[in-house]
Formats: C-alpha cells, structure tokens, sequence
C-alpha cells in the first residue's frame, strides 16, 4: 500500500467511525472539559461534563475515584492542576467498574507516578476471563489496553488512604464488579458523609447484551436490583455521581457559582436514597416491558 493510499484508508475509517451511535463518545473529548471545582472540603470534581472523576485530598496523597475516559488523560491530568494539585500525587486510583469510559488513566498513572490501582475482584476477573466486555474496543485506538490491578476490592473491604478509611461493598448489576463505597469528607472541623455508587446504566441489561454474554435468565437484573436495596439505606450526606446525570454534578455546581453564599447544594441528605429508589423504580419498569423480555 502507498502512503497515499494508507491516508485514503485512514480517511476512510474514520468517516466510517463517525456513523457509529457511539463515536461521538471517543471524537472531541475536549468539548466536554469541565473547570474542576470543590465539592466539599477535600472533596474535588475533576471529571468531564459526562463522566466523572473525584480527587480527594487525603493529607498523605490524593486519591482519584475512576480516571475518565480513554482518550481523555490529558484533560484530567489538565484539571488535577487546575484545581491546585500535582497529578504526580496521586498515589491511589479507585475504579468504579471497569469500562472503557471510568479507566482511562489508569496505565499512564501506573507508569508516570506509581499510582496503585483498585477495581472490585469481579471485574478483575472479567478483564482476564472476558476482556471484550470491558467494552476498550469502543475507543477505537490500539494503544490503549486493559490496566492490571494492584488490589482487587471484596465486598466489606475497609480501606485507610492518609486521613480518609472507605467502606467498599460490591453492587453488581450494572457490571459484576461494581463497587459502591462510603467514607467522610472533612471541612475545618465539620465532616460529612459521601456515598458513591459506581454504575447505574441499563446498558448491559439489555436483552441482547444479557443473552449475548450468556446470562439468558436475564438474572443481572435481579442482581441489580439486589445491590440498590443492600446499600440503600446508608447515611449519605453528600451523593457523588458516577456519571453526572446521576446527581446533577454541574446543575449543583450552577447553584454553588450562583448562590456562593448560600448552603452547599451538593450536601443533600435524602438524595442517595431518593436516587436509587428511582433506578429501582426505572428498573422495575423496564423489566416489566415485554419488548425487554
Ligand atoms: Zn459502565
């Protein structure tokens, strides 16, 4: 092949990418950078306006939930300074699931500064057993590759990162490995308590995707709905989003720009239960849709 060929080729491809329903993801990240912000006290937005990343300060080193997308490393490694700290800090990253869209960070972390990475032992799992489910091949570049864990969370794992101990359960559903954790955020002398769920999507609780992975009983769905009601009932005082639309991350973060004076709007008590209450409700619908069955 010449080299103008090899560019037709290129040009070609590409084109072709932009007509899947899913390109738009992985095509003009930048569009989505979001000026990083402070939720709470030593609690940080540093995500896109899609998919989102948490920064805690811990005292002894920062820690990230999730790493954004792939593609997308630079815009974190952007915001990390933005917000006032060195990506090279970060001695700890904690994935929500693994998915294409919430690790893409985590090997040039590994690799720059040492960064020790977490993902629940399920999904561990499904990266040596069933690769193709952690969906890489949607970002469309061959450099990127699946990371391997340093540690593999279990269900009532209790974690101590500097001044900050996390309580971990695994709330499959959305994938086997999903993780949902608690821990506190300290502001002077106030604390409150944050509450994550690391995936909600209906996505892989299709019925094309369940049979296409073997699960032909659709029995994921029940698993889902087992793990919203077996952490529904935490203290939750802060709910921070896995992707934004889960807790209105920039809607909130309007009202703190708006209103810098007024209550902190991510402090919101009711607002964890609420939410999974409705994906409970959501869910319960959707199985109830014969074109679901
Ligand atoms: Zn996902």
């Amino acid at each position: 092949m010449t080299m103008k060929e090899a560019y037709q080729a290129y040009e070609n491809r590409r084109e072709e990418w932009k007509k899947n329903r899913l390109s738009h993801y992985w095509m003009d990240q930048e569009s989505r950078y979001v000026h990083p912000f402070q939720i709470y006290g030593n609690v940080w937005y540093v995500g896109d306006s899609w998919v989102c990343v948490h920064l805690i300060d811990t005292g002894e080193g920062l820690l990230l939930i999730d790493s954004g997308s792939c593609g997308a490393t630079a815009m974190l490694v952007n915001a990390i300074w933005e917000a006032g700290f060195n990506p090279a800090d970060v001695k700890w990253i904690i994935h929500s699931h693994g998915h294409v869209d919430h690790f893409g960070g985590a090997n040039f972390f590994k690799k720059m500064f040492g960064t020790k990475l977490y993902l629940g032992e399920p999904d561990a799992r499904m990266f040596r057993e069933r690769p193709e489910i952690a969906v890489i091949q949607e970002s469309r570049n061959d450099a990127d590759y699946l990371f391997q864990p340093d540690y593999e969370i279990r269900e009532g794992d209790v974690l101590t990162f500097g001044n900050t101990t996390i309580t971990f359960y695994l709330v499959p559903g959305h994938t086997d490995g999903c993780i949902a954790c608690f821990f506190d955020a300290y502001d002077g002398d106030q604390v409150k308590r944050c509450g994550y769920y690391g995936g909600f999507g209906f996505n892989t609780l299709q019925k094309d995707y369940l049979i296409e992975i073997g699960d032909t009983a659709y029995n994921t769905r029940k698993v889902y709905l087992e793990s919203l009601a077996k952490v529904r009932d935490q203290k939750v005082d802060i709910f921070l989003g896995n992707h934004c639309i889960n807790n209105q991350t920039l809607e909130r973060h309007q009202r703190q720009l708006d209103h810098p004076e007024g209550p902190n709007p991510f402090v919101d008590e009711g607002q964890w239960s609420r939410y999974l209450d409705q994906k409970r409700d959501e869910l319960l619908a959707f199985m109830a849709d014969p074109a679901n069955n």
